[in-house]
């Protein structure tokens, strides 16, 4: 994790809108929907949404939880655009209706849906929700709808897309399911397939036994991507990530160091995906807060938990050091209270 704190800047931006979530998702980066949501009003978000403009990232990633909760989302994402800062937003499909998918299209550079498995059994499985898969089919049907319509009338919209994190159990059937989508779907543009990584709820012991991938498998998932692509239809992008790639010793996690992410409350990340924070947006400059998150990526403990790992499981075992460690105290609380995560629900 190297980095040099004078001339680092911030590329692109990941904004946890809220922890809010109506899904459970066994591999959930944020814990979301277990933890409090901690989403900004309006006037604070006005603030956050001013400093990352005074940031001028490439693009910002609206996340979550989910996005589409937040009552000023699509404020905080018109304001963005307007200053030519391009925002993706990534959502579960949950909560989809014509409305939002017409709001969306008005405000958003791109939208990407969540599914991470080809048959309802599946994904409901990893997503921990009974009915999501056809969510997500549905949101997914109303999007492609509002796009075309757009398309018609030669109006702008969004980019549309489908990220699909593999786990374990998300690994049969893919082929069918890039052909089936890409040929219900006709104006998606992408589909980007990446191996969980283990951070959040996928760095526990039980998730990595289970389902994280190992390099047979991750090689596996590499070596299918142009045979995946080949299945597509009308012109649909498949990608399929490595993420060892962005494993902390490697040297392209670099670009990853890069990436700021701020949690709902304003709260920056010392590095996205780890539990540590340097400060909050609301309370001091994002400018010194950065050079105080370079610094974390120095600290000697972080370097030692870091330096070495080869492997997904090796970064697994960096990642509950460093969460345990840097963590609030209610996130080290709600680590101690892991276990149950995961299990469906009506
Ligand atoms: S991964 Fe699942 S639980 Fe986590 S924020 Fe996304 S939809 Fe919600």
């Amino acid at each position: 994790m190297q980095s040099d704190a004078a001339t680092t800047p911030i590329s692109r931006i990941i904004w946890d809108l809220t922890y809010a979530c109506p899904l459970r998702c066994v591999h959930c980066y944020s814990e979301s929907g277990r933890r409090p949501a901690r989403t900004l009003d309006r006037a604070d978000m006005l603030r956050v949404v001013d400093t990352i403009v005074g940031c001028h990232p490439e693009r910002i990633s609206f996340a979550g939880g989910e996005p589409l909760l937040v009552r000023w989302w699509d404020e905080a994402a018109r304001i963005l655009t307007s200053h030519g800062i391009p925002v993706t937003v990534f959502v579960s499909g949950w909560l989809m209706n014509e409305t939002l998918a017409g709001k969306l299209a008005d405000s958003v550079t791109a939208v990407t849906v969540s599914v991470d498995g080809p048959d309802a059994a599946t994904h409901d499985a990893v997503r921990g929700r009974r009915g999501s898969f056809a969510r997500a089919m549905r949101a997914l049907d109303q999007l492609d709808r509002v796009k075309r319509e757009r398309g018609r009338a030669d109006g702008p919209c969004f980019e549309l897309g489908m990220d699909y994190t593999m786990t374990r159990t998300g690994q049969r059937d893919l082929g069918d399911f890039v052909e089936r989508v890409s040929s219900r779907f006709g104006s998606l543009d992408y589909i980007r397939i990446g191996a969980a990584m283990p951070v959040g709820l996928a760095q526990e012991e039980r998730f990595v036994r289970d389902e994280l991938l190992d390099d047979r498998e991750l090689d596996r998932l590499l070596a299918s991507g142009p045979g995946l692509q080949r299945r597509a239809r009308n012109e649909v992008e498949v990608t399929v990530e490595d993420v060892r790639c962005f494993l902390p010793s490697s040297e392209m996690s670099g670009e990853t160091a890069t990436i700021a992410q701020i949690e709902p409350d304003g709260a920056l990340r010392a590095f996205a995906i780890y539990e540590a924070k340097v400060g909050n947006v609301l309370e001091e400059p994002i400018a010194e807060l950065w050079q105080r998150a370079l610094a974390w990526r120095q600290d000697p403990f972080v370097l030692a938990q870091t330096g070495s790992v080869t492997s997904l499981s090796e970064w697994a075992r960096a990642t509950r050091q460093l969460d345990r460690r840097y963590g609030s105290a209610a996130d080290r609380a709600r680590i101690a209270r892991r276990g149950n995560a995961g299990a469906a629900t009506d």
